[in-house]
């Protein structure tokens, strides 16, 4: 996605309403930096396997994806940047439509720390994202988040697992994790580079909870 030089007014009002007081547009400069090595990093270190993942395959876009402040700020900047009125609103209208559907789950996340509760309420929430295109394409696939950009082809070092879903688990089947593990692309190495690089992103929620929070700047 390319940023625009001149940021929209609610993008700005969204960039303090988030906490921040960095300018917007170097803000996400920094990440879109962060999402070019890091896509560098998977490809290469992915290239000696072959996987299922190519346009056409949303698989990962039914998970519960999790995204930091910066990774929505992005989103909501490109949405704003190419989608026209009505559509925006379609949008904000079913992501609100999502948060009233998991709003107990979402609730709970608000309360729980890390750990094995946390994963499995998480776990149930599961969506189409209304970021998908009716080609099971995303819309904002150059400002996609950080786990949009891992998942699939690469290692999840504490889980000690491929990081991705049951094609990626069912293609690296035959490989011993040993090897998975010392030849992908770690997703949690991504993570930390990201809250290294970035403030505000140790805190991670689904789409609908951003869109519901700060709807006043999507509309
Ligand atoms: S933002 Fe794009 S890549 Fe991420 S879950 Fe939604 S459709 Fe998939």
């Amino acid at each position: 996605v390319k940023l625009p030089s001149a940021v929209p007014p609610a993008i700005r009002r969204l960039t303090e309403a988030l906490g921040f007081t960095e300018d917007p547009v170097d803000l996400m400069a920094r990440l879109r930096g962060l999402y070019q090595d890091v896509d560098q990093a998977v490809r290469e270190r992915a290239s000696a396997h072959v996987f299922d993942c190519k346009s056409g395959c949303s698989d990962c876009c039914h998970e519960s994806v999790f995204v930091s402040a910066p990774e929505f700020l992005y989103i909501a900047s490109a949405i704003w940047t190419r989608f026209s009125v009505t559509r925006r609103q379609r949008l904000l209208d079913e992501m609100l439509r999502l948060a009233d559907v998991f709003e107990d789950e979402l609730a709970l996340l608000e309360e729980l720390g890390p750990g094995k509760e946390r994963d499995e309420v998480a776990a149930r929430i599961r969506f189409r994202c209304p970021l998908l295109s009716e080609s099971e394409a995303c819309s904002v696939y150059e400002a996609r988040e950080l786990n949009g950009r891992t998942f699939g082809m690469s290692w999840d070092s504490q889980g000690n697992r491929p990081f991705g879903c049951d094609r990626t688990h069912v293609r690296l089947a035959l490989y011993p994790d040993a090897q998975l593990a010392g030849s992908l692309y770690d997703a949690r190495q991504a993570r930390r580079e990201l809250v290294a690089r970035l403030p505000g992103t140790e805190t991670v929620h689904v789409y609908p909870w951003w869109f519901a929070r700060y709807r006043a700047f999507l509309g």
